[in-house]
């Protein structure tokens, strides 16, 4: 088939609803949505698209807003499109003669793969097939297609359970002894017709609509609707897209992919998304239609198989990828139908990929001349570059490979099975590692996927729902692994003669396709040589600088290879959590003298010094800001109920006298130190100055430590931060705490070892005296966690176990403020200190080191205000680097939009 363009001028009309394909391209996605503005693309590039018109993306928020009723007039508009489209095809709607078949799409400004709704086949009646069959002289494919249609509509217009169609169709190939549909024959589909159309009288108590105009009114009206739908509103708020958008449909003229053995239907990616190869990547299915392919319901043939089975349509198919992914200098995913042996594209859209593939691509392209370092670091979203920190598993493990399925998402997980994502949310939210198994997953599941470490299929493809979802979030999949055979009803897995039930582990290698019984250890991964090329030109166009926070020697040597310039924090109370270490701590707080205080502090000396060492070492010279120890004394304490319940054990078994006696006196001193507030109570440097002798021992550590560094030929660069200030006066006290004890060391070890002192602030008072304070400190370190805490007035903890998630649900909140920083209140604290603070401190140094310094959007505030640098955990310090990047050259990075 080919169809004459339609020429008409552009209205340029704001008031504009329909749009042919012709009088759209591709800069139009808010108007036309993704899928539309990219058809309308395709048609002006003259490729072989099958016409259509698209409704705008505004009339669906006017069709909500109206409470569900089409606008004024737009019927009619609808109409006088459609005669276009009769006219181009020489086909009329509902014609008994040559029937006009349409689908009805949906697509917004953004992908939200799966999760609208969509109705092909639309305008068949018993005359339209009867004439479909005559016309194409195979009155099987008409009664296939009428069927499809029958229960899709069915489904998605009237709310029947898809199952009910499922259901009489496996009866019916019961019946006649075959496995798949493709095996029915004509007697069957014209026997399976009525009894679909009983379905819905039974489920709908009404008939089915064989009017096309009734038909076409209701899907439209339908797809408007799902942009409402649990699922869509669920990918929303995960991805961040704004909930007044609106969905645009796109009505557009049926090609048929089962119209035979030379026809067929597939996806295919312009390079393979997992790992970024250039070449052909797909899969395609003969004699089916599109939802064949990506509901899994048979396993499709990848797609160089179309090389040797149809040689030509390969080479065609291939060219059409090439011009697409230069054209939108981007690699695209197509949807492609063929009919008799004629290709069309009935999408193009830019492809989901991995951070891996991500980075190849960009990397790639920018060889080729295709985009600049620039369009490469703006192209890759910095969280999905945790997928490349993901771990893997331990090549030193011999696991036990119970069953090989597609190598559908990379990276590995180990969790317990569940088996329905309502489950997979409750026990994931709740931080419990599970694997989500099910034959296939849709979109109604996306609320568990997020949840989930990782998700097995049994049935579907590399393009199926859960392998495309599964590589967007970064959780490993293994997909169509057929040799599991799943019971939902007894919640049970068999492969081969094993079964598995619900809570039994299972560990999955999405990188090569494995499933494994049981815990397998797993390890760091390994880089892609690109890495390292992407985040020396990230360095190269960002102004902030990215440290990392870290506590050990092995964390510091983590930062390094991951690109830190510096230790931002180095939480020493970090240091004493080892269970050796620990017990000295002990001693020293429950000390009832100076001597056995003075011994305890004479023990954790040494200890804290080769710590101070090794990081020192580890980190040549680069900048290492070290915090005095913050978090209350009685946190190093075992709980009172501990206490209580040992006491009660010793005390009846009548042993161990002394340690009965040492037991009540720490019960005591718990019990004395106990506060009602504690993050408010005796912690950060209120805690120094009321046990001076804590900071000295630190100090100390910290400069015998620098000059044992010194001595031993390395440069050190030391920044003592002193937490949790809120007065000028407190900072000048533990600074003169500093400075006696830093000088008596470096005089009597005869060196001039540089080094600064500086605050945190996290207490809204520090942020407002900042230029009283600034006076006192070189540096400033937003601590962000406390900051916030202390700007909403909000416990973190009890915020997020009791009240958080109903602020997120209910859009009280748009984010967790303690993930992404609140940049009007907490921003607003940190902008008046770095403004106050640089008022009497030109040369002030500013950082952050809460969590939100990991943080792209928190990062790209952090630039704005014209902070120095960033500090986060190590695995976030790639993120942070080319977060800061995309901050300095200027993007908006989602949820700023
Ligand atoms: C902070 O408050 O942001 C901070 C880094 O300190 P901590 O999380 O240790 O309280
Ligand atoms: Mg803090």
């Amino acid at each position: 088939m080919s169809w004459p363009s339609l020429v008409t001028p552009k209205t340029g009309d704001p008031n504009k609803r329909l749009y042919r394909f012709d009088e759209g391209d591709a800069t139009m996605r808010d108007i036309l949505g993704g899928k539309g503005a990219n058809l309308a693309e395709m048609t002006r590039l003259g490729l072989p698209v099958p016409p259509g018109f698209t409704i705008a993306t505004s009339v669906c928020q006017t069709y909500l807003e109206l409470g569900q009723q089409l606008p004024v007039g737009l019927w009619e508009e609808i109409l006088s499109y459609l005669a276009q489209l009769e006219q181009q095809t020489g086909r009329a709607f509902g014609d008994a003669k040559r029937p006009l078949l349409v689908s009805v799409r949906s697509g917004a400004r953004f992908s939200m793969p799966g999760m609208m709704d969509t109705v092909l086949n639309l305008g068949l009646n018993h005359e339209t097939v009867a004439a479909m069959a005559a016309q194409s002289g195979d009155r099987r494919f008409a009664l296939d297609v009428f069927r499809r249609f029958i229960a899709m509509y069915g489904n998605v217009v009237m709310g029947i359970a898809a199952q009910a169609f499922e259901t009489v169709l496996n009866q019916c190939k019961h019946e006649r002894g075959v496995s798949f549909d493709h095996e029915l024959g004509v007697d069957a589909f014209e026997a399976l017709i009525p009894r679909f159309l009983a379905v819905v009288v039974r489920e709908r108590r009404c008939g089915f609509p064989l009017d096309p105009m009734v038909q076409l009114r209701g899907a439209i009206e339908a797809v408007f609707k799902s942009w409402n739908t649990q699922r869509a509103k669920t990918y929303r708020a995960y991805h961040r897209i704004a909930e007044d958008l609106g969905t645009a449909v796109n009505i557009q003229v049926m090609v048929f992919g089962n119209m035979g053995p030379d026809s067929g239907t597939g996806v295919a990616f312009t390079r393979n998304p997992s790992t970024g190869e250039p070449g052909l990547y797909g899969e395609y299915l003969l004699n089916a239609q599109g939802e064949d392919v990506v509901a899994g319901v048979r396993t499709p043939h990848p797609i160089c198989e179309l090389q040797t089975a149809f040689p030509e349509l390969f080479t065609r198919l291939n060219a059409l990828a090439k011009t697409l992914e230069t054209h939108y200098r981007d690699v695209q995913d197509l949807e492609f139908t063929i009919e008799q042996g004629t290709l069309y594209l009935l999408q193009t859209r830019s492809a989901k990929r991995t951070a891996q593939a991500a980075l190849r691509i960009a990397t790639d392209f920018v060889d080729q001349g295709l985009i600049d370092q620039k369009d490469a670091l703006l192209r890759i979203d910095p969280q999905s570059l945790n997928q490349l920190l993901h771990r893997r598993l331990d090549p030193q493990a011999q696991p036990l490979v119970v069953a090989r399925g597609l190598a559908a998402s990379p990276g590995a997980a180990t969790g317990v099975i569940v088996f329905s994502a309502n489950e997979a949310q409750k026990r994931g939210s709740k931080g419990e590692k599970v694997i989500l198994v099910r034959e296939e997953t849709c979109p109604d599941d996306i609320h568990g996927m997020i949840h989930a470490q990782g998700v097995l299929t049994s049935r579907g493809g590399m393009t199926s729902h859960a392998a495309v979802v599964a590589r967007g979030m970064g959780i490993p999949c293994v997909a169509g692994c057929d040799a599991l055979e799943l019971d939902l009803m007894a919640d049970t897995l068999r492969i081969g003669e094993r079964v598995w039930r619900a809570d039994d582990v299972l560990t999955l290698n999405g990188s090569t396709g494995e499933v494994i019984d049981g815990t397998v250890g797993l390890v760091d991964p390994i880089l892609p040589p690109e890495f390292e090329r992407l985040m020396a030109w990230a360095d190269q166009h960002s102004r902030l600088q990215v440290r990392s926070n870290a506590d050990t020697p092995q964390d510091a040597q983590r930062a390094l290879e991951l690109g830190a310039k510096g230790i931002g924090l180095c939480r020493t109370e970090h240091m004493f959590m080892s269970e050796s270490r620990l017990g000295v701590m002990r001693e020293l707080i429950l000390a009832d003298d100076q001597k056995t205080r003075d011994a305890a502090l004479q023990r954790l000396l040494p200890m804290q010094r080769q710590d101070f060492y090794e990081i020192f070492k580890v980190m040549r010279g680069l900048p290492v800001t070290i915090r005095l120890l913050d978090p209350p004394l009685h946190e190093f304490l075992p709980s009172i109920g501990e206490l209580h319940a040992e006491i009660g054990d010793l005390s009846a078994s009548g042993k161990n006298p002394l340690r009965l006696a040492s037991l009540h006196a720490a019960l005591e001193t718990v019990t004395r130190m106990q506060e009602l507030n504690p993050m408010m109570g005796l912690r950060g440097c209120r805690l120094g100055l009321l046990h001076p002798e804590i900071n000295a021992m630190q100090v100390r550590a910290i400069f015998e430590a620098a000059c044992d560094v010194v001595r031993d030929g390395m440069a050190v660069r030391p920044e003592i931060m002193i937490p949790l200030v809120a007065h000028v006066n407190e900072l000048i006290a533990v600074k003169r705490q500093i400075q006696a004890v830093a000088q008596a060391i470096l005089s009597e070890a005869g060196l001039d070892i540089p080094y600064e002192t500086g605050t945190m602030i996290e207490v809204p008072r520090a942020a407002l005296t900042a230029d009283a304070i600034a006076r006192e400190a070189a540096f400033f370190s937003f601590g962000t966690n406390d900051l916030t805490q202390m700007t909403f007035g909000f416990s973190r903890d009890d915020a997020e176990r009791h009240f958080l998630g109903c602020y997120l649900q209910n859009h009280i909140l748009q984010d967790n403020p303690f993930e992404v920083l609140d940049q009007d209140g907490v921003g607003m604290f940190m902008r008046m200190a770095c403004e106050l603070g640089r008022s009497t401190r030109a040369t002030l140094q500013l950082g952050i080191c809460g969590e939100h310094g990991g943080e792209p959007r928190s990062i790209a505030f952090a630039h704005a205000i014209g902070l120095d640098y960033v500090s986060c955990s190590p695995y976030r310090v790639p993120i942070a680097r080319l977060a800061a990047a995309r901050a300095a050259l200027g993007t908006l990075e989602e949820g700023d939009r």
